[in-house]
């Protein structure tokens, strides 16, 4: 298991079960930091529907992360829609030397980083500048499922570093789209992730009635606290 994947059992042997199931149930965020809603041009979820929806699958925090958009609700880095927590988020389609690349920024100021999307959903920009444009709305970059990508995965992570990259989203479901993948394993992501010092993240990429598996990637709270040392550390 990789850093923040969700561990009810570790900490609590030798409680009775009814005491675990509590602990679990209060103490226990499950985080989910990479999903679509309507703003998305390949997605048709409503926020409302996608807060049910993580509300149903037991997930207490997701960041709402749009392609090249910014919900129109999210008006906080963090704030409560509906009893979920929800974190401000995008997904930048960007290319470069190694091809296209999908860089999330979490974490990030809503009405600042409104004016810095590509106007066309489907644009791509600069790495440089996807990550530029995370940091200048006060949020962190992150590379979006590096399984996905028919490259070498350690050069272009080399390559995104030298443009101020802060993570890579380690914990990912690609059993749930459809291309052939993942083209590195997941022991080799982590590895790089461990080897570069990068902050690990992780999320589902459900998008609506379209690949809607929410639930797929439960991270614990840890992941939530390093995120938001990175943010405050701008
Ligand atoms: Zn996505």
């Amino acid at each position: 298991m990789g850093p923040g994947w969700t561990s009810c059992t570790d900490d609590d042997r030798g409680m009775s079960d009814s005491f675990l199931k509590v602990s679990c149930v209060l103490y226990n965020m499950s985080v989910d930091l990479h999903t679509h809603t309507e703003a998305s041009f390949d997605s048709d979820c409503t926020m409302a529907q996608r807060v049910a929806l993580a509300d149903d699958a037991g997930i207490t925090t997701i960041a709402c992360t749009d392609h090249n958009a910014v919900h129109p609700r999210l008006d906080d880095r963090t704030q409560m829609i509906d009893g979920i927590e929800v974190i401000a988020g995008v997904e930048l389609f960007t290319r470069g030397q190694y091809g296209r690349i999908d860089v999330l920024g979490l974490m990030i100021d809503p009405a600042m980083m409104r004016k810095q999307v590509p106007a066309e959903g489907r644009e791509k920009i600069a790495y440089r500048e996807a990550i530029d444009r995370i940091h200048d709305a006060g949020g962190v970059a992150i590379m979006a499922h590096p399984g996905r990508y028919d490259t070498d995965l350690e050069a272009a992570v080399q390559h995104l570093l030298e443009h101020g990259v802060d993570g890579i989203e380690t914990a990912y479901p690609y059993e749930f789209v459809s291309d052939p993948m993942p083209y590195t394993p997941h022991e080799r992501i982590v590895r790089i992730a461990q080897e570069y010092d990068l902050l690990e993240t992780g999320g589902s990429d459900c998008h609506g009635t379209r690949r809607q598996h929410i639930g797929a990637i439960r991270l614990d709270e840890a992941v939530l606290r390093k995120l938001r040392q990175r943010a405050a550390m701008g």
